[in-house]
């Protein structure tokens, strides 16, 4: 409850202290204040029609304390890293980690979207790599066909078969993957280097705040 208004917190649709929050973190957030809305960075998005906000939008709502839309919102997740904003904007902002930050920050406070198929790629991009320290493109590659169920999985499996047989006969592909597969000699090594990495973030919000 705002003690101030006496709106209920989760029914307030503007966040005052938003662009803060934000500063404070994620990664890049203190330079959205610098946005000036020239909209170079919507132009150039080759994703930009399929956004729902594009950048220069999100800032703006950033700004104006739309939390809960920005944060539930899946358009950052729709960032393929081209770059091309970057290069261009006038102010110098780096788009590219705000809005993967944004997302990583809405995954942190369960806010992302569900079922965002980025998100659910990236998750199982992460926990794939992490069993092994290296990544079972055989069971990732089964993960995607079959993540919309068994006869999805099947009909685009058989609409794959073709490339699946030529790799099979490259000796590209290795049925036995399956069952294990290449595993990264140091597996301890590659869990401590992302529990490092897990820390470094940690210190640079807590140097943020
Ligand atoms: S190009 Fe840069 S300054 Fe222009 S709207 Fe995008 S982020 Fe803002
Ligand atoms: S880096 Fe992301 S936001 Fe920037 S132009 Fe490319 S897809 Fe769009």
């Amino acid at each position: 409850m705002n003690v101030q208004t006496g709106t209920p917190a989760a029914a307030r649709p503007y966040r005052p202290d938003f662009l803060r929050e934000v500063e404070r973190e994620v990664e890049g957030g203190e330079m959205v204040k610098m946005c000036m809305q020239c909209g170079v960075c919507a132009g150039s998005c080759p994703f930009g029609p399929h956004w729902e906000h594009t950048p220069q939008k999100l800032f703006m709502m950033i700004r104006a304390g739309k939390r809960d839309e920005v944060l539930g919102t899946d358009s950052m997740w729709m960032c393929t890293s081209c770059y091309n904003c970057v290069v261009r904007c006038p102010r110098k902002l780096p788009i590219t980690t705000i809005m993967h930050g944004l997302a990583s920050y809405a995954q942190r406070l369960g806010l992302a979207p569900k079922m965002q198929p980025t998100r659910d790629f990236s998750l199982a991009f992460y926990d794939n790599f992490r069993r092994g320290g290296r990544v079972n493109e055989l069971r990732l590659t089964l993960w995607v066909y079959f993540k919309d169920g068994l006869v999805a999985g099947l009909k685009k499996a058989w609409s794959m078969r073709r490339v699946g047989l030529g790799m099979l006969a490259a000796g590209r592909l290795n049925p036995f993957e399956l069952f294990g597969g290449h595993r990264c000699k140091d597996t301890k090594g590659i869990e401590a280097m992302l529990a490092k990495v897990q820390q470094i973030e940690q210190r640079g919000r807590a140097a943020r705040h």
